[in-house]
């Protein structure tokens, strides 16, 4: 009875002796180990699977067979102890089947002590938890993108901003802002279509992205058709060459617009500013700075970069 119901039960079952030698190898283990209980039974665990000496296995059989004392092998930190496959063709590319592995002292009237070793196939939980896992990671670098454009959304915006203005305080290092607006976009939507309006948006923000080299920098689309740009470490001066570099790739993607007052082509207007030890403020202030020199952009015709300076 005792040996149909080991040989049934779905779970790998080793008892080994208090000399450490295998007494009981269930046909579970014979299946994925390949190795008949014939060939083990009799014989020294630690001899026929070397690879396990030394190792956490071989402390919790020592500690079950001499202080009677039971343990459970962390599955994330031994996910697969034994070489056991769960068929051919996992055997052959070398992967093993994960493993949660529990050992318990046994007390066998008239004998000394031995112990139990048990083995459950949690493959299809691990695999399990692995997918959410990404899930998760997908979810969460949704929430940091905008669904348009893919570029980084209001969200990140802050986050890298809080991030930023904090290191370059801390660094004493420039961190300048350039704001970005499109120009008469609402002329362009009603004569387009909001889809093709789209179209340009995603475009536009493409082309600004691209033109960002170091890791640090960050565009965002930061409202409907705005954009905001943080490059830490740099100064006035290179921001505004860069941002001027940015007006210039927009206008010669040369989308046709045919309601702008201006070339006959989309054009953006850029707004920027930089926070410097000497003029040393907060996240706000930068922000009410680059839409301010943004506001001047607009106004002074469109099509051009202005750089903030106190009145
Ligand atoms: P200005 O040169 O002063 O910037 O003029 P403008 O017409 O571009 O004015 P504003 O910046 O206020 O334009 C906002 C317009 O942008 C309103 C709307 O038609 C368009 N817009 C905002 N978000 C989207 C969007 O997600 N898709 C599309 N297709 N259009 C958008
Ligand atoms: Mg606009
Ligand atoms: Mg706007």
């Amino acid at each position: 009875m005792l040996e149909s119901v080991l040989g049934a039960i779905n779970l790998g079952t080793i008892v080994l002796d208090h000399a450490r030698r295998v007494v009981v190898w269930n046909r579970w283990m014979s299946q994925y180990s390949d190795l008949p209980a014939e060939s083990v039974v009799g014989q020294d665990f630690f001899v026929l699977f070397p690879e396990l000496g030394g190792k956490r296995i071989d402390g919790a059989v020592r500690q079950a067979l001499r202080d009677n004392f039971p343990s459970v092998l962390s599955q994330t930190l031994h996910k697969a102890p034994f070489a056991l496959f769960v068929n051919a063709a996992a055997r052959e590319a070398g992967e093993r089947m994960q493993q949660a592995v529990a050992v318990t002292p046994l007390d066998v009237p008239g004998l000394e002590r031995h112990c139990l070793i048990q083995i459950t196939d949690v493959s299809v939980a691990v695999h399990r938890e692995r997918l959410l896992r990404e899930q998760a990671l997908e979810l969460r670098s949704q929430t940091f993108s905008d669904g348009l454009t893919g570029i980084a959304n209001r969200r990140h915006f802050d986050v890298a901003m809080e991030k930023e203005m904090r290191r370059a305080k801390r660094s004493g290092t420039p961190l300048s802002l350039l704001m970005i607006d499109i120009d008469f976009f609402k002329p362009y939507n009603d004569h387009y279509g909001h889809q093709q309006g789209d179209d340009t948006l995603i475009k536009v923000a493409h082309a600004l992205a691209a033109m960002l080299q170091r890791p640090a920098d960050l565009i965002a689309r930061y409202g409907g058709e705005e954009f905001a740009v943080i490059l830490p470490e740099m100064t006035a001066e290179h921001s505004q060459v860069l941002a001027e570099k940015m007006r210039e790739r927009i206008a010669a993607l040369a989308i046709p617009h045919a309601k702008t007052e201006l070339t006959g082509y989309v054009t953006v207007s850029i707004g920027l500013a930089t926070h410097a030890l000497e003029n040393s403020g907060d996240i706000a202030a930068l922000l009410g700075e680059a839409d301010r020199a943004l506001y001047m952009a607009k106004g002074a015709g469109r099509n051009r970069v202005v750089r903030f300076s106190s009145p």
